[in-house]
Parts: C-alpha cells; structure tokens; sequence
C-alpha cells in the first residue's frame, strides 16, 4: 500500500518553472512538486508576489506608495506602511554598515537618468542634487510608521534591494507551502530553496563584457547570490560607460568594478551588498564583507581580475 502511494506520487512528482518579464528584468520560479497543480499554482503565487511588492515598491509606478512618499516626503511626514516602512528602516541600516555605499537617496540624482533614452544630468544638477545624496535626510517615525525628507528634493528608490526582497519573500512562500526544492530569479538576485534533489544548483557569475558568456559557475544549496553589474542598465557616450550604479560620494556612476556579487543566507541582504562592495571596489568591498559571517564576494574589476573573499575556494587556474 505504501509503495502503491509512493509510486504514483513519484509518477507526477516533477519540475514546475515559468519565467515573466517583471520589474525592468526577468523573474523566473523553478520547483520541484509532486502535485501539477499545486506545483503550477505555487509558481504563479511567487509572480502574483512579486507584482504585489513592485505595485508598492517602483518609482515608475505613479500610485506606487513610494512614489508618494517621493512626492510628499520633503512637505510631511507620509504614511509608508508596515512592509515599505520596514524595508526602508533596513535600507538605512545598511547604509551605515556600509558607511554610505549603500544609500536609497542616491535616487536625488538616479532620477535624471534615463537610459533607455540616453538621458543622464549635467554637471550643474549633479554637482547640486549630489548633496541630496545622504541617507540621514531619511527621517523615519517608528511610533507614527511615516517616511519624511530632511531637504527638498531627496528622493529614494529601493532598486538595490527590492528584487532581493522579492525572491527572499517568494521562497519564503514556497517554503511555508512545503517545497523543499526551489529557485527565485530577479534579474541578478536568485534565492535558492534546498538543493536540485541531490545536487547543487548551479549559479553561473555574468562575463560582464561578453554578453550570454559566464565568467564562472557556482555550486551552491540553500544560499542567496546576487550580482550588481555596470551591463544591466546603461549607455556609452564619448567611451564613458553611464550605468545604474551610483556612487554617493561623488553622484556619478561607480568605476572601477565591472561586476560585484555577494553570497550568503538572505538575498534582501546580499541585494544590497552586492550594489555596495560594487561602489566600494576591490579593496574596501572586501575588507567589509570579511566582517560579516557567512557572506562570501566575487569581484570583476575593470581589468577583468577576478577576486574572492577569503571564506571563497578559488577554483585551479585553467
Ligand atoms: P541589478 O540587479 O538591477 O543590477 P543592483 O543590485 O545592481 O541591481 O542594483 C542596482 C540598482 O540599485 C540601480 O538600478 C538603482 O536602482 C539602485 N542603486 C544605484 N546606486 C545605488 C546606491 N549607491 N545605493 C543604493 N541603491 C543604488
Ligand atoms: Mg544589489
């Protein structure tokens, strides 16, 4: 009888996977169930999740509460709600664990840019809304749950987080439904659930100069990784390579990394580090992540040199 069970569950135990284009990038959801329904209808729920945290969470969405609080912010303290509130609070956390790489008001000057159609400001507005770049203008009321800015102007995006959010809270929702096998992709943000029954995922790292080529692969079982890359969002003008990654210090694009990734167990978290260490570069990038147990690094530079945090096995050179 048990074995009658156990055979025909095992008959329609398979993968389930679909990937939408979502959030400015591709989310794709992969698990292993033993119920084609349930397992379609889980894969739908981490989309439907998905699309309820960017109603919330972009800055390109009008009605979105964050672009209220962008709106509003600098006249009143605006009502953000539990999850945004939350979110924002650990942002700001790790701005100062990041001692500023890591800052959501870079958005003072990100809002100038538009890459798709090659816009970015001039020197005068970056050289005036730079100073709008500094998380300490975030003022958060902890008693009242509302967001205000300490300056006209500030504005916050949580892009450098908010697809790690998303692919945490998916597997989060797989898990509590019993999937013991499971990945969540947001663009450069995966989280994965157990292993792929036996084996380890397999993670490959971006060549982030030769487009569909990997520069390495990573075994991996249970972790998040997360890659901020100068490829995702950018334009060249005059040999200069215009990206989405700000550096707070100076509102420019951030050089000297080609790409940065962060492993470790909590994909809001190695979201966020992996936009940091590719601010802070090689050296500075690494020494923070050294100080931090259970998050390991990969760094590109811009010479193409490829470095790893000391927790990391570097693979034989070939
Ligand atoms: P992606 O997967 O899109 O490459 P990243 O994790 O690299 O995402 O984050 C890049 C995004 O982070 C940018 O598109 C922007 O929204 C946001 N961002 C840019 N600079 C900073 C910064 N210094 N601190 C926090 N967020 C940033
Ligand atoms: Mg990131």
């Amino acid at each position: 009888m048990v074995a009658i069970v156990a055979s025909s569950m095992s008959a329609q135990a398979d993968w389930f996977a679909d990937s939408r284009p979502m959030m400015g990038t591709e989310i794709s959801v992969r698990l292993w169930h033993d119920d084609p329904v349930q397992g379609q209808h889980l894969v739908e729920q981490v989309f439907a999740e998905a699309k309820r945290i960017d109603l919330l969470m972009s800055t390109y969405i009008d009605d979105s509460r964050i672009s209220d609080i962008n709106r509003r912010g600098a006249d009143e303290p605006v009502i953000a709600g539990n999850e945004l509130f939350r979110l924002i609070q650990r942002s700001l956390d790790i701005s100062v664990l990041t001692r500023g790489a890591f800052d959501i008001t870079y958005e003072s000057v990100g809002q100038h840019y538009d890459f798709r159609n090659r816009q970015r400001p001039d020197q005068a507005t970056v050289d005036a809304s730079r100073l709008l770049i500094d998380y300490r203008l975030v003022r958060l009321d902890r008693a009242m749950g509302t967001v205000a800015f300490a300056a006209k102007g500030v504005r916050i995006n949580l892009g450098g987080i908010a697809k790690g959010y998303v692919v945490e809270r998916g597997v989060d929702m797989l898990r509590i439904a019993g999937v013991r096998h499971g990945i969540v992709t947001a663009g450069g943000d995966s989280r994965l659930l157990g292993d792929r029954r036996g084996e380890p995922w397999m993670v490959g790292i971006r060549d982030p100069r030769v487009d569909g080529e990997v520069a390495m692969t990573l075994p991996l079982a249970d972790e998040a990784i997360s890659t901020s890359g100068d490829y995702e969002r950018y334009f060249e003008e005059n040999g200069v390579r215009y990206h989405h990654i700000i550096s707070p210090s100076t509102g420019n694009p951030a050089s000297g990394v080609h790409s940065a990734t962060v492993i470790g167990p909590d994909a809001v978290l190695t979201d966020a580090l992996s936009t940091s260490v590719f601010v802070m570069g090689v050296d500075e990038g690494l020494r923070l992540i050294a100080t931090l147990p259970d998050y390991e690094s990969v760094v590109i530079d811009d010479q193409g040199r490829i470095y790893y945090s000391d927790g990391l096995q570097q693979p034989e050179s070939q």
